[in-house]
């Protein structure tokens, strides 16, 4: 376990621990653990989601693994060149990051998605963690406000000097940071985020890493 990982019982939020214990005596063949990056520490970009999906990550212990959201981010990542294999919504379909790495804001699944503030700041440390363990890292994309505001607080900066707004780009610490909104079912079925709109953050991110 890396330096950055929190145990597989990390007590920090009592609250997302009471919901982990209970989806694993609910499901106990599912992964129901604080989720881990998934990528090449090495690389230079990281993607940094929400949290977990109670029947996507948590069930798969892959970010972005099992559910909807995953879709899109690894069919945009493989366009890009991001990625080899062929994503199948399994920790084993044997698909491998190349100078990417994703990570959840918060590792734990929430119930309802939605973290709270207190559970958002206890989880910022595994993160900095994350980015500081990423020697080259260069580029950050942010999927949603709450991803976004975590990451800068993370970096040293404040939020509301970063607003978030899909396709902003700032510059933090080294590191250049591209927002986008979440590649959520919702976002995407009502059209806040369409497919066209994400390929354009990562358009813009792979012209500045070249
Ligand atoms: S969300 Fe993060 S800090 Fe909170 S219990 Fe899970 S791993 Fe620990």
């Amino acid at each position: 376990m890396a330096a950055c990982e929190p145990g597989r019982d990390c007590p920090l939020c009592p609250r997302l621990a009471a919901f982990r214990a209970q989806w694993r005596a609910a499901e106990p063949t599912w992964f129901n653990a604080p989720v881990p990056g998934f990528g090449p520490s090495g690389a230079r970009l990281l993607v940094v989601g929400l949290a977990p999906g109670v029947r996507g990550a948590n069930r798969t212990g892959r970010p972005f693994t099992g559910d909807y959201a995953g879709q899109l981010l690894y069919a945009t990542l493989a366009e890009f060149g991001f990625s080899s294999g062929t994503f199948d919504a399994r920790p084993d379909d044997g698909l491998a990051l190349h100078d990417a790495r994703i990570v959840n804001a918060v590792r734990c699944v929430p119930p309802e998605n939605k973290p709270t503030p207190q559970e958002i700041r206890t989880c910022r440390g595994f993160l900095a963690a994350e980015i500081a363990a990423m020697p080259n890292l260069t580029a950050i994309v942010t999927l949603g406000k709450i991803a976004h505001d975590s990451t800068v607080a993370a970096l040293g900066a404040r939020p509301a000097h970063v607003p978030f707004g899909h396709g902003r780009r700032a510059e933090i610490a080294g590191r250049a940071l591209f927002s986008s909104y979440h590649c959520s079912r919702y976002n995407t079925n009502t059209g806040v985020l369409t497919p066209d709109m994400f390929r354009g953050v990562f358009a813009a991110v792979r012209a500045y890493l070249g």
